[in-house]
């Protein structure tokens, strides 16, 4: 593993956190104060995204903070899980075509078949979205995939 590239430091003088690259000496981005020996160190980060999501972190006050590492955390498993849904949705789709083209009623069958609850044209709309299908006409759409 690399060593970190940049380290976050916490000001003395005024206590905003602020990003010091390896080998230079850091200074605080609002008070102007170098860096010493006794400022103390809040984290490090491998880049410059990393600094400034570490440093965006450090400056909340407290109670933010907690509020925005829970959201954090209750985020990645539902991003995760929406994509396992997007595969599902195209299988729906794929199930809902009869000779390569599907109605409102048929989506709305296989979305049934599948447990999926979803409304039927959501579904064609955002199958419309992906590139998915092709309208053919006000309610008749062909799959494309
Ligand atoms: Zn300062």
């Amino acid at each position: 593993m690399e060593p970190p590239e940049w380290t976050v430091l916490r000001c003395s003088c005024c206590s905003m956190c602020f990003g010091r690259r390896v080998g230079t000496r850091g200074r605080c981005t609002r008070c102007g104060i170098l860096a010493n020996d006794s400022t103390e160190v809040v984290s490090h980060a491998m880049n410059v995204e990393q600094l400034q999501s570490e440093i965006g972190l450090a400056n909340m006050p407290e109670d933010l903070r907690e509020e925005f590492l829970e959201k954090m955390q209750h985020t990645t498993p539902v991003q995760s899980h929406s994509v396992g849904d997007l595969r599902r949705l195209k299988e729906c789709i794929l199930l809902a075509a009869e000779d390569g083209t599907l109605t409102a009623e048929s989506v709305a069958k296989s979305l049934a078949r599948m447990n999926i609850r979803m409304n039927a044209i959501d579904l064609i709309e955002m199958g419309y979205e992906q590139g998915l299908l092709f309208k053919l006409s006000e309610d008749e759409w062909q799959v494309l995939d």
